[in-house]
């Protein structure tokens, strides 16, 4: 890949895809490829199948998909299957047909089984049952992550798998029954700051312990293995540590200010226990994460806050 080859970015409005795009200009990449949703529809396979005709990208990163959180995972298992599936074989089939040089999947952290032992080795994948509460998601990224093997197998086509543990940052979602836990602590924070609220209701027992990383981190590590990365093996990208839910919560009333009591709900599923993964692979390569955690979260609370701020101004 160099400055000037022509690079597709699938999902380029989501968390991901957008910090890629941003990560790329700032690299000088500027070929590059983007389709708005209305323009591209990922789930009709003899569009997808034309704009690769048409567009004749040589590098494609693929992170579009149906995301969420623990609740959205649970309440929607048809979307985050479904979706996640057509995404994966539509563009997949369409980049190696299309002579595509290079493809990278985004997959996830929670394709790994529940009790997996932790920190989490990437030859862990398959060895025990997944995580009930978003197993609907990683079974689709699973099977991406195998159509990515099969396709290197059968026709050397070089399809590589990132497998990112849980991201944060500008751009993610906030829509409290969609998102994940960090962006929705965020708002809950705000809102029970400016609003004198005495509490805040955290799900869950605030026990488990979740790896945070900075999306413009992930950004980086793409673009870096995009370039030196050239295995069908899976590769981990996160920071290679964590926190409990409550630690992340009381991080989280500093940033924001917020002064008052953390309430655990309990009727709220608390989902893995851990989820840590091993990073030694990527340190091998020589690549490793820069964003401390609080200073990630107070650069995605100044977001939230001037995203806040456009739509009062807007409504
Ligand atoms: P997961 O990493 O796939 O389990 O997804 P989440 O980021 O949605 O949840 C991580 C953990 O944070 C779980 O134990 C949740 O119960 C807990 N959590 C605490 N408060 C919240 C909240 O307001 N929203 C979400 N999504 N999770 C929360």
């Amino acid at each position: 890949m160099d400055r000037s080859s022509r690079i597709y970015v699938a999902g380029h409005r989501g968390l991901v895809g957008s910090a890629i795009c941003r990560r790329l200009r700032e690299e000088g990449y500027s070929n590059l490829i983007v389709r708005e949703r209305r323009e591209l529809d990922l789930f009709d396979r003899p569009a997808v199948d034309a704009f690769f005709a048409s567009e004749k990208p040589e590098y494609v990163f693929l992170a579009a998909a149906k995301v969420g959180g623990i609740l959205a995972n649970s309440t929607y298992p048809v979307e985050f299957l479904r979706d996640n599936l057509a995404i994966a074989i539509n563009v997949m089939d369409a980049a190696h047909r299309h002579g595509v040089k290079k493809i990278e999947m985004l997959g996830s952290s929670c394709i790994y089984p529940t009790l997996a032992p932790q920190p989490i080795k990437e030859e862990y994948l398959l060895t025990g049952p997944l995580e009930p509460t978003n197993e609907w998601y990683a079974i689709a990224k699973i099977a991406g992550i195998k159509l990515a093997q099969a396709y290197w197998q059968q026709y050397g086509f070089r399809a590589i798998s990132l497998m990112p543990t849980n991201l944060y940052g500008p751009g993610d979602q906030f829509d409290l029954k969609a998102s994940h836990v960090l962006p929705a602590l965020l708002r809950k924070a705000h809102e029970a700051r400016v609003s004198n609220s005495p509490e805040m209701v955290v799900w869950g027992s605030g026990n488990p312990r979740r790896e945070f990383m900075h999306v413009d981190d992930l950004a980086d590590a793409a673009v870096f293995l995009m370039l030196h990365y050239d295995e069908p093996g899976i590769i981990n990208v996160g920071v290679g540590t964590d926190i409990t839910i409550r630690e992340l919560a009381q991080l989280i009333c500093r940033v924001t200010g917020f002064e008052g009591r953390l309430k655990f709900d309990a009727s709220k599923p608390d989902g893995m226990p851990r989820k840590l993964l091993d990073v030694s692979r990527l340190s091998g390569l020589g690549w490793r994460a820069r964003i401390g955690l609080e200073e990630g979260i107070a650069d995605t609370y100044r977001w939230f806050q001037q995203q806040g701020a456009l739509h009062s101004v807007a409504t």
